[in-house]
């Protein structure tokens, strides 16, 4: 029995790595055998994968990554170019729904990833990376904070002139990675604790705020608790959440994830919630998971397991619920883009349209080659900032192609990274998210209200 209180300190032993020829694997939750003998090598999902479809590897194909996983099971031990092709995976899913086998690959690359965490010894520069990135990312505090230097930044035109200049990515590449990626900065209020239905009260549901979400677009947390009133529902939102551990359960620091994952579970069962709503697709993928991530932990798996059962994205409630809040017409077109955690990692692609084509006068056009990733895929794009831009530019340019005037997706990585393409690409087109299109139809508010161009704030 593995303990069950470990993921908050440090791994059982291989924090510096296996000793030379020693198996890629350790016996704590290796990729698990079963679920890679599913794959009988058709080949069906190399095309929707995007690292197949950038560099035509067979490693860098799912079929090729699972290959990789059998071979570590066999004892192979863990080689750089393993953890070369393992790291580049965007973790998508849209192999998972290519896949006419049914193959869990969503469970063999976190597993994998969290060996390669444990036993891979990184080389100093991409290890500060990533420390500085984890010891960021998934604590909505910190990143708060960072709002308050980012706003002077991007108020004192600052920003306007280091744009201009062109220096920064050849300076620092991260950096300009993440600088292109901020959203415009505005002063939200911090959500209420506490809203009630409007009308009849049909569900009592508590929102996860995020960690990007809550600091970069507190406006979708907002209008996310008014469509969920509008629509009878009594809306709790529980302080002090923090992060739910999809970055770092997507990225194999499998203990840092567990133990955000546990407090989650801590802070709404004491809400006394009959469902959690997300509006964040890669959050809901990985709380969904929960019941996977805690299958160890004697304390929590049986709750882990009554907690994912309570979680929705915001699209897949609204469409259980059905609508009672009148829509006001929004004369717009929309390109409708399907966030891959979403789409692929929870199935969910008919509700957020059916939500859409509720609303009288939108008009929702389709997106070229929507399986394929826009490249964003949590921190993908910090750690690999030449394809992300690559399949970034991409998705704007069938994004453009639509000739939409606003992009709607469920998903803030997806918002940011579309949204600098669209900018490199010196297109035009404004972005919203799902919440808030449903938001601006039901208050009557007129469509300039989502009409910013994404291109507008530099
Ligand atoms: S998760 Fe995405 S990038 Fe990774 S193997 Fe599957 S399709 Fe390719
Ligand atoms: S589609 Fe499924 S079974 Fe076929 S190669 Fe890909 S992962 Fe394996």
């Amino acid at each position: 029995m593995v303990d069950a209180t470990w993921g908050t300190g440090p791994a059982p032993r291989d924090v510096l790595g296996p000793v030379a020829g020693e198996p890629a694997f350790d016996g704590h939750r290796p990729p698990r055998r079963e679920l890679v003998d599913d794959c009988v090598h058709c080949g069906f999902c190399l095309t929707t994968c995007p690292t197949y479809v950038l560099w035509g590897e067979e490693m860098d194909s799912p079929r090729g990554r699972i290959y990789l996983m059998k071979q570590g099971l066999d004892g192979e031990p863990m080689s750089d170019a393993m953890v070369q092709h393992v790291d580049a995976c965007l973790g998508c899913m849209a192999c998972v729904t290519a896949c006419p086998s049914g193959v869990r690959y969503d469970r063999l690359i976190e597993d994998t990833r969290a060996q390669v965490e444990r036993r891979h010894p990184r080389p100093p520069r991409q290890r500060l990376l990533r420390e500085a990135i984890f010891a960021l990312f998934p604590y909505p505090r910190r990143l708060r904070l960072l709002r308050v230097p980012l706003r002077a930044y991007q108020a004192t035109g600052l920003q306007r002139l280091v744009t201009r200049s062109g220096l920064l990515p050849r300076l620092a590449p991260t950096l300009a990675t993440l600088e292109s990626l901020a959203p415009p900065l505005t002063r939200v209020p911090r959500p209420p604790r506490r809203v009630p239905a409007r009308g009849p009260r049909r569900a009592v549901v508590g929102v996860l705020t995020g960690c990007v979400q809550g600091a970069f677009f507190p406006d979708v947390n907002a209008a996310t608790i008014r469509v969920l009133a509008a629509e009878g529902c009594d809306v709790v939102v529980p302080p002090a959440q923090g992060c739910c551990g999809a970055l770092s359960a997507h990225n194999g620091r499998d203990g840092q994830a567990r133990g955000f994952a546990r407090r989650l579970i801590d802070r709404f069962e004491r809400a006394g919630v009959e469902r959690v709503v997300v509006n964040a697709a890669g959050c809901g993928s990985s709380m969904k998971e929960y019941a996977d991530l805690l299958r160890d932990d004697p304390r929590y798996a049986g709750r882990a397991a009554t907690f994912a059962a309570k979680v929705r994205d915001l699209s897949e409630l609204l469409v259980e619920l059905g609508p009672v809040a009148p829509r006001h017409p929004l004369p717009v077109t929309v390109a409708y883009h399907d966030a891959c955690h979403l789409a692929h990692a929870q199935g969910i692609r008919a509700q957020p349209r059916a939500l859409l084509d509720g609303i009288p006068e939108l008009d929702v056009r389709e997106i070229a080659d929507p399986e394929i990733c826009c490249g964003s895929a949590g921190v993908w794009n910090v750690l690999n900032p030449g394809p992300a831009a690559e399949l970034g530019d991409r998705k704007a340019a069938d994004v453009l192609a639509t000739g939409a005037q606003l992009l709607v997706t469920a998903n803030p990585g997806c918002l940011m990274q579309v949204a600098a393409s669209v900018r490199r690409l010196g297109g035009e087109i404004a972005l919203a998210h799902t919440a808030r299109v449903l938001d601006a139809s039901i208050r009557g508010l007129p469509v300039t209200a989502l009409l910013q161009p994404a291109s507008s704030s530099r």
